[in-house]
């Protein structure tokens, strides 16, 4: 038996008034096992199952947000395969680069970095606590539903206005880019924010990074979520 088992053992004997303690939380630190704090493992793979891209890995690497977890499947040709329907409920295929739910990007060449970081943004939200959409909407006082196209759940929005998850992808691009300075005027899905909100956007981010889930039923945030 090692001494620092043996010291486990022992009792704290009873103070008056104290039931006995074992001194278990004293000797914590040689029992206990080390914690390690290692982030969640982010893999970029191609479609032939090697590692994307280094250039893609590069600017992922840089990104200044936490990344989506586990592996993220990269496409570079053949369209956006994630059938939208318009207006009319007919089915389209895009040829914009586009996330492809729950862990798919469509990267054609010539996608600029921000739509990447962008595209990024949409992965780590299908991984990220509800808690975390309903604090950025709150942030913006942005009406529900966070979406209400895509994976099969109705058609493109007929209004203008660009819906709370671009929004929170473009806020993902902004913080990727520089959690400290927000992007001049309003980016193409509508992101605008002072410093300070830019900064606590980026901050919730961070946070959301400490509690995603690979796994986490996409449903979840699905038609009025
Ligand atoms: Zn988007």
């Amino acid at each position: 038996m090692s001494l620092a088992v043996a010291v486990s053992l022992l009792l704290v004997p009873a103070a008056a008034g104290h039931p006995a303690t074992p001194i278990v939380d004293a000797a914590k630190g040689v029992l206990a096992p080390v914690p390690i704090l290692v982030a969640p493992r982010t893999d970029f793979v191609g479609t032939n199952g090697r590692p994307a891209a280094p250039a893609l890995r590069a600017w992922a690497r840089d990104a200044r947000v936490p990344l989506p977890a586990g592996t993220i499947r990269v496409r570079t040709r053949g369209g956006c395969p994630w059938h939208l329907r318009d207006a009319g409920g007919n089915r389209r295929m895009s040829s914009a680069p586009c996330s492809i739910p729950p862990n798919g990007l469509y990267v054609p060449p010539g996608t600029p970095r921000t739509l990447f970081l962008h595209e990024l943004g949409h992965i780590f939200d299908y991984q990220m606590p509800a808690a975390t959409r309903d604090a950025f909407r709150r942030q913006f006082k942005l009406p529900r539903p966070w979406r209400t196209y895509g994976m099969g759940f109705g058609r493109l929005p007929a209004s203008p206005r660009p819906l709370a998850h671009e929004q929170f992808a473009d806020a993902y691009m902004a913080c990727a880019l520089d959690p400290r300075r927000p992007p001049n005027g309003t980016t193409d899905r509508g992101y605008r924010a002072s410093p300070r909100r830019h900064r606590a956007v980026c901050d919730l981010i961070d946070r959301a990074g400490d509690a995603l889930d690979a796994t986490r039923p996409l449903t979840t945030f699905g038609r009025g979520g």
